[in-house]
């Protein structure tokens, strides 16, 4: 029987400003259109639930209580964007009340909100903390106010330490922090200096990125060719490793390649991706794994708020792209996204979701990316090596 779905991303498209690097679904100068657009998310909502309760394993039930008991409903919520901390704590609780109205809210769920810290004052954070959000996830990716500058940030060093200062403050426990490398002119002591003042901060979640030239966007068409305006390869995995070595000497776990966590604040959120677990999403350009399914809806502003604002009825509307995952690419998938994951891909855990194994089903596989030493076996469980780190991608692909 299929799982039932434990988690839901809500995309919010909304930024002051596009930075030259971003290829999500955001939109500037667009935030008269906030209001309008928490109304179609709870409209998605309202009725996807109504869609999918008709299917009795992947159904959730439909409920009015505020606060679901026990492990029924939603045990993630993610805000993710966009820009969600442009939302007031009036509409963030509005989407949260829809959810909970819909499918129901764990009692003890991780209720994330991505902040940038360019939109946001001290009030803010205690508004978002009534409003029920749980955990804080801040864009930091550098405390150089230069460095931010030249990848067309909106936020100084000095707001980013603000950020920080007031969600803990406002008695958030649980935050994130991203940091980014391979940013133009950067050094691995700049790459350092931030980390520092984010163990300073003894910020429990941290994440860092490797700036990526995607195609389309204006850092594309200035680097794409020039990349000798960029830290090179080697220096960007300098950065990366030396990152990663100080975090778990200070006692971090490194439980997924870009992520590393003090005990017990590990994402639950992103847990669900990497562990190719079903989950909703809603909002322009949001995608939801339902099982069998993977759904994306558009990215079009205009068409997602008119066809939810307007009488039409039809989720299809909005969808544009449904594919229909069969269980020999699910299988391909737990892999490519369980690698990700330091802790390894389980035999067990692969067996149960799919009653074959994994290592029969792989042999090929696991086999070749051992003989090369990106990935070693424990028991039943296969995990990259230190090595396997930086070859990462090519370990994924050998499930693709
Ligand atoms: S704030 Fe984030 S989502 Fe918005 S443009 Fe910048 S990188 Fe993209």
């Amino acid at each position: 029987m299929s799982e039932r779905i434990r988690s839901a991303y809500v995309h919010i498209p909304f930024c002051v400003k596009k930075c030259p690097y971003c290829d999500f679904v955001s939109y500037a100068n667009r935030t008269d259109q906030k209001s309008a657009y928490v109304e179609a998310v709870c409209k998605e909502i309202r009725m996807t639930c109504s869609e999918t309760a008709q299917l009795p394993d992947e159904g959730q039930t439909g409920r009015s209580e505020a606060v679901v008991p026990g492990d029924a409903g939603l045990a993630t919520v993610y805000f993710g964007g966009g820009t969600p901390s442009l939302l007031s704590s009036d509409q963030i609780g509005i989407v949260l009340m829809q959810l909970r109205e819909s499918i129901g809210i764990q009692q003890n769920a991780e209720i994330t909100l991505e902040v940038n810290p360019g939109t946001v004052n001290e009030e803010d954070f205690v508004r978002f903390r009534e409003a029920g959000i749980t955990r804080i996830s801040i864009g930091i990716q550098s405390f150089s106010s230069v460095l931010l500058a030249s990848i067309g940030r909106i936020h100084t060093a000095e707001q980013a330490r603000d950020a920080v200062a007031w969600a803990k403050s406002a008695g958030f426990a649980n935050i994130s922090c991203d940091l980014m490398t391979g940013l133009p002119g950067q050094t691995v002591a700049d790459a350092l200096d931030s980390l520092d003042i984010l163990l300073e901060y003894e910020i429990p979640h941290i994440s860092f990125y490797a700036l990526t030239l995607e195609e389309g966007t204006p850092f594309f068409e200035r680097f794409h060719g020039h990349e000798e305006y960029l830290p090179d390869s080697d220096s960007e995995r300098d950065m990366y490793h030396i990152l990663l070595d100080t975090l778990q000497s200070h006692g971090y776990d490194h439980y997924e390649i870009s992520n590393c966590a003090r005990p017990g604040f590990e994402s639950r959120h992103n847990l669900t991706y990497w562990k190719a677990l079903p989950y909703y999403g809603f909002g322009c350009g949001a995608a939801s794994y339902l099982h069998t399914k993977r759904i994306g809806n558009t990215p079009d502003l205009d068409m997602y708020l008119q066809c939810m604002g307007s009488g039409k009825k039809q989720l299809s509307d909005i969808r544009t792209e449904i594919v229909e995952v069969d269980e020999k690419e699910r299988r391909k998938e737990f892999m490519l996204l369980g690698f990700r994951l330091l802790h390894g891909v389980s035999g067990q855990e692969f067996s149960d979701r799919f009653n074959v194994r994994m290592d029969e089903i792989f042999a090929v596989e696991l086999r070749d990316l051992a003989d090369r030493g990106w990935i070693m076996q424990e028991a039943d469980t296969y995990r990259l090596t230190l090595k396997g780190l930086d070859f990462a991608n090519i370990v994924f692909r050998a499930f693709v």
